[in-house]
């Protein structure tokens, strides 16, 4: 990965996990209420309206939608088998921000 992968924080700028985008997502859970925050790469590009923000810039943004926390986000790979990941397709998780129980 090139020095210009990164930001100036250090985290990875979110356009290089764009080729991953389907096999990938970030995930944290809220330290007010627990509930687990997933977002994919691309919800999560949205959210910045830059794919050159990085990682720590939208956990910085990013908000728990029940209770309005603020999550630490972390690289989450989808640790399906192949088979799992053609027959089923990409996990919710890759796409829009969700948030779990
Ligand atoms: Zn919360």
């Amino acid at each position: 990965m090139s020095s210009d992968s990164l930001g100036p924080d250090g985290t990875v700028r979110l356009r290089c996990y764009l080729p991953l985008a389907t096999s990938l997502y970030f995930a944290g859970s809220c330290p007010r209420c627990d509930r687990v925050v997933t977002v994919g790469v691309e919800a999560a590009i949205k959210l910045m309206g830059s794919a050159e923000a990085t990682v720590r810039e939208a956990s910085a943004r990013l908000r728990c939608r029940p209770c309005g926390g603020r999550v630490d986000l972390v690289v989450c790979p989808d640790t399906r088998n192949v088979e799992a990941q053609r027959r089923d397709g990409p996990l919710p998780e890759t796409q829009e921000m969700r948030v779990r129980e």
